[in-house]
């Protein structure tokens, strides 16, 4: 009886660690794969496909950065790259890709705490 018990476990155990393995393979990013520049004007809530990191940008002065939170709740954020906004962001663009500084921490009002740097593109959770 032990020895079965022992042995269900053991099945519970892997089936668990498989089942998070996946959850977090298929739910979390791992990076942004399209980075579009778009004046303000320009930059509209449809362009916010999950995998898009939207810019917005007039003339030389960077503005916002928008995206789906790529925890894959589905939530649309806004992060101000503007220095006379408190919090905001450092945007470092190199080869057109995006690296953002700091962290960014999802965690607002109803905010689903999803909390990952973005480093020339890709999502390094925390
Ligand atoms: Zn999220």
């Amino acid at each position: 009886m032990n020895l079965l018990r022992a042995f269900t476990h053991f099945l519970q155990s892997i089936y668990r660690r498989l089942f998070k393995a996946e959850i977090k393979h298929t739910k979390h990013l791992g990076a942004f794969d399209k980075v579009i520049v778009r004046s303000t004007r320009e930059a509209t809530d449809d362009l916010l496909e999950m995998g898009t990191l939207l810019i917005v940008k007039d003339g030389t002065f960077y503005k916002w950065a928008r995206f789906q939170c790529p925890c894959g709740c589905g939530q649309k954020q806004v992060i101000s790259l503007q220095s006379n906004h408190n919090p905001h962001w450092s945007i470092y663009e190199r080869n057109g890709t995006i690296t953002l500084q700091p962290s960014v921490h999802v965690n607002g009002q109803g905010g689903c705490g999803a909390h990952f740097f973005v480093r020339n593109n890709k999502i390094d959770w925390v």
